[in-house]
């Protein structure tokens, strides 16, 4: 299997399929460039090479052609990261879109337009990938966010690239990340997971259950265990119907040793704001008209210890309601705890959709091993699933 260090990039032109999905302001300014800057290093490196980019992403969900969705919008903040001028292609494929990119000389780079415009790009549909392929001659993959899904540009386009196509540096990392929790890391290995309910993450508990020492389970589905327990929970979110689940796990965990760590106290409120009046309670002994929104002080404490011994940490959802201010306390503490047992030297993945959102409220993301870019594609990794796009290049 090629890697971006072994295949030559002289006077070559590469198709990189890139993750450009960013969120834009109602002026079509990009509000958060973490993807862009993300792809970086694979783009700068082809381009020390000796070769040209041809840049293709998708932005957004657009029916058809929609200019409030067109990539023409982040050119700006493109060119930025990249330190220099970036060409821009309004049609992605036809005799236009490949005119421009046989322009291409070695150093300069293409974007090309929303590939999304087209609906064959979702589906799949081989006319279009083969009109994508012609617009290169060698093919990188660099887009773990959209990996989970068996599109033109992101899967069946590396049909076209037998022996021409590579991972980029960004979704390389990404595999390693997850190869390092999933099987290669050191032991310890601890999964902390948490957010709203145990039904979205019960296949992600049944994959990584053999391969882990510890788990910690916070944040909302945490109650689902304590009221199976028979603890009392208040009005605290449950999946009453998970309960019998949530036993066969603790049942399932004791017997492949593993040691499930849940929070023992909880940060309550009275309805579910941010100002409302807040009171710690045991987590088995909340009052019918309080509800649990954050893990509490003790929780916080038992939590720090085991994140102490792991030397291989995955966390993936918030231990409360961060996003209101009041109820943030858990997850922040539980975020210090990973940075200082990194700092220690354990590696920390963090991944998966609001836990990635809670590290960057809290201003952690640099000093974490790893923050996921990919949502989708990181739970479905977490799950076993083999996701297409990976699979496609390994074939
Ligand atoms: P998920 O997308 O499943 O990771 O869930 C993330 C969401 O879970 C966040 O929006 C949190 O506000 C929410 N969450 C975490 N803890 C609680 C809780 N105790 N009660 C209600 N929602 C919670």
């Amino acid at each position: 299997m090629n890697t971006l260090e072994n295949l030559s990039f002289t006077n070559e032109r590469a198709i990189i399929r890139v993750d450009f999905n960013v969120p834009l302001d109602k002026n079509g300014n990009v509000t958060d460039a973490t993807r862009i800057a993300a792809a970086m290093p694979t783009i700068k490196y082809i381009l020390d090479q000796g070769g040209s980019c041809v840049l293709l992403s998708h932005l957004g969900r657009p029916k058809g052609k929609d200019l409030t969705l067109s990539l023409s919008q982040i050119i700006p903040a493109l060119e930025d990261h990249l330190g220099k001028k970036v060409q821009f292609s309004p049609e992605v494929i036809g005799t236009a879109a490949i005119q421009k990119a046989g322009a291409l000389q070695p150093g300069e780079v293409l974007l090309m337009e929303n590939l999304r415009f087209h609906e064959e790009e979702t589906q799949g549909d081989e006319a279009f990938t083969a009109a994508l392929a012609n617009l290169g001659s060698v093919y990188v993959n660099d887009a773990f966010g959209t990996a989970h899904r068996a599109h033109a540009s992101t899967t069946i386009v590396a049909q076209h690239f037998p022996n021409k196509k590579c991972f980029g540096r960004l979704l390389a990392g990404e595999i390693k990340a997850i190869n390092k929790v999933m099987s290669t890391g050191d032991k310890p290995v601890l999964a902390i997971l948490g957010g709203a309910k145990v039904s979205s993450k019960i296949t992600i508990i049944e994959n990584i259950l053999s391969k882990i020492d510890h788990l910690i389970i916070g944040g909302g589905m945490a109650f689902t265990f304590i009221k199976a327990q028979g603890g009392s929970i208040g009005k605290s979110i449950c999946e009453d119907d998970k309960m019998p689940l949530a036993l066969s796990i603790l049942e399932q965990a004791k017997k492949l040793g593993v040691q499930i760590h849940l929070p023992v106290d909880v940060r309550a409120g009275q309805d579910f704001s941010n100002d409302t009046p807040q009171q710690v309670f045991p987590i088995n002994q909340i009052p019918d008209d309080w509800e649990g929104m954050d893990a509490g002080p003790a929780s916080e404490e038992k939590f720090d210890a085991v994140v102490k011994q792991s030397k291989t940490i995955l966390w993936n959802g918030p231990l409360g309601v961060f996003e209101f201010s009041n109820f943030a306390a858990g997850t922040r503490a539980l975020g210090d705890s990973i940075v200082g047992q990194t700092k220690a030297g354990a590696f920390s993945l963090v991944g998966g959709g609001d836990s990635v959102a809670a590290v960057k409220q809290f201003d952690l993301q640099d000093d974490v091993s790893y923050v996921s870019t990919g949502g989708g594609a990181m739970l479905e990794s977490l799950e076993g699933k083999t996701l297409p796009g990976i699979a496609a290049m390994l074939a």
